[in-house]
């Protein structure tokens, strides 16, 4: 079969799969064996052959192989790793690119755990951390020390949505030797490629849009050979934080439809966004899809579609407004998390001191929500029915 394998609708139905592998299965199996056996001692010694090039479930199995080929492609990465969850990704990636007396400069809105990994937890083993807004360029260069070895970015980030200028960061890093990793959660490998702005190392939690139902825990690293077999024989194999294969399963049965999901995430989401932007009883909608994200220009640059996480806030600073405002909503469930089927909002600033509100210059009203699959008119519905009640 002859096909572009870097066309995403191919990658997730079809690449690194071989059913005359499997007695002609279309859905390759589930391998749930923690050690593999060989024909004869001696390929046990060699480290086995290529028929046999599995060891043990810890270091590799057939099943997460094929998620981690499939990602590696949708990602323009020469490989990936699958972990148990996003975390276990981010923090095996970051302790891969640090040792004691290192400085990193962050994203200062990255996720809240990767956030509290570096300052507090990475502090123990003399690593420092620099905490920049990151929406200028220059805010990563100005930060910059002697001893900075990697750049953190995460664009969009997942409350405010603020981009990072990928290719102008990646270039300077690259000059000066630092490398540079990014949560690329929010837009997903259908909308966004940050490795073809010269970014290194990829991460995603696919709890989110590469799982998809909101049925897994489950994270990804996407990245140069060098680096990747380095974090799969060190920070992978000793802090063992493989995906199981039934979650791998999982994984590759959900990056089947990623394609189509994100085109639906996207339409549905536009069209709410523009909904919120123009209800009087809306003060502000953070979304890079909108012309009126001050971003825009440049997410349009790096991307090549948004997805349907966004934030908006109210004009009520009454708490019990906003509060009664989502008690309102039918088809919004409540709960964190977000990239599933269903859709969801939580108030992100409600319990925020005025410090946290003045340094993010934003109101305590910040409502984010993820769209959905339930069609934009059914969510457009439910929101204008909450946002009319709302008194002042
Ligand atoms: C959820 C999330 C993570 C962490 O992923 P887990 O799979 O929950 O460990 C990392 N980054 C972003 C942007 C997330 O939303």
């Amino acid at each position: 079969m002859k096909y572009n394998e870097f066309d995403p609708s191919l990658i997730v139905t079809h690449y690194g799969e071989n059913p005359e592998e499997c007695f002609g299965a279309v859905v390759p199996p589930i391998y749930q064996n923690s050690l593999n056996v060989y024909p004869n001692v001696e390929t046990y010694l060699n480290g086995g052959d290529d028929k046999h090039p599995y060891v043990y479930m810890r270091v590799s199995n057939p099943t997460i192989r094929l998620a981690e080929e499939k990602l590696a492609k949708l990602e323009h990465a020469d490989d990936c790793l699958c972990f148990a969850s996003g975390m276990a990704a981010i923090s095996s990636a970051t302790l891969a690119c640090v040792k004691s007396g290192d400085h990193i400069v962050s994203v200062n809105s990255c996720y809240g755990p990767q956030h509290s990994f570096m300052e507090n937890y990475l502090a123990r083993f003399g690593v420092t951390v620099t905490f920049v807004a990151g929406d200028k360029p220059e805010d990563f260069f100005e930060a910059t020390q002697e001893n900075t070895v990697m750049y953190y970015l995460e664009s969009p980030t997942s409350i405010y949505f603020q981009l990072q200028d990928l290719e102008a960061i990646a270039k300077f890093a690259k000059a000066h030797n630092i490398f540079t990793l990014i949560d690329n959660s929010w837009a997903s490998p259908i909308y966004q490629n940050p490795i073809d702005f010269g970014i290194d190392a990829v991460l995603h939690s696919a709890s989110k849009y590469l799982g998809g139902h909101s049925d897994i825990v489950a994270g990804i690293l996407c990245g140069n050979q060098e680096f990747i077999d380095r974090v799969r024989g060190q920070e992978r194999s000793l802090l063992g934080g493989i995906l199981h294969p039934q979650q791998a399963f999982l994984l590759t049965r959900g990056l089947r439809t990623l394609p189509i999901r994100m085109k639906n995430h996207q339409e549905n989401a536009m069209k709410v966004a523009q909904f919120l932007e123009n209800h009087p009883k809306v003060r502000r909608v953070h979304y890079p899809g909108l012309e009126s994200h001050p971003q825009h220009e440049l997410a349009a640059k790096q991307m090549r579609g948004y997805s349907g996480l966004m934030s908006f806030e109210l004009w009520t600073e009454d708490r019990e407004e906003i509060l009664a405002f989502l008690n309102r909503l039918e088809w919004f469930q409540f709960g964190c998390s977000w990239g599933g089927h269903e859709s969801l909002a939580l108030p992100m600033t409600i319990n925020a001191s005025k410090e946290q509100l003045e340094r993010e210059g934003v109101s305590n009203s910040v409502i984010r929500i993820s769209i959905g699959h339930e069609g934009a008119q059914t969510l457009i519905a439910d929101l204008e029915n909450s946002l009319e009640q709302i008194k002042k």
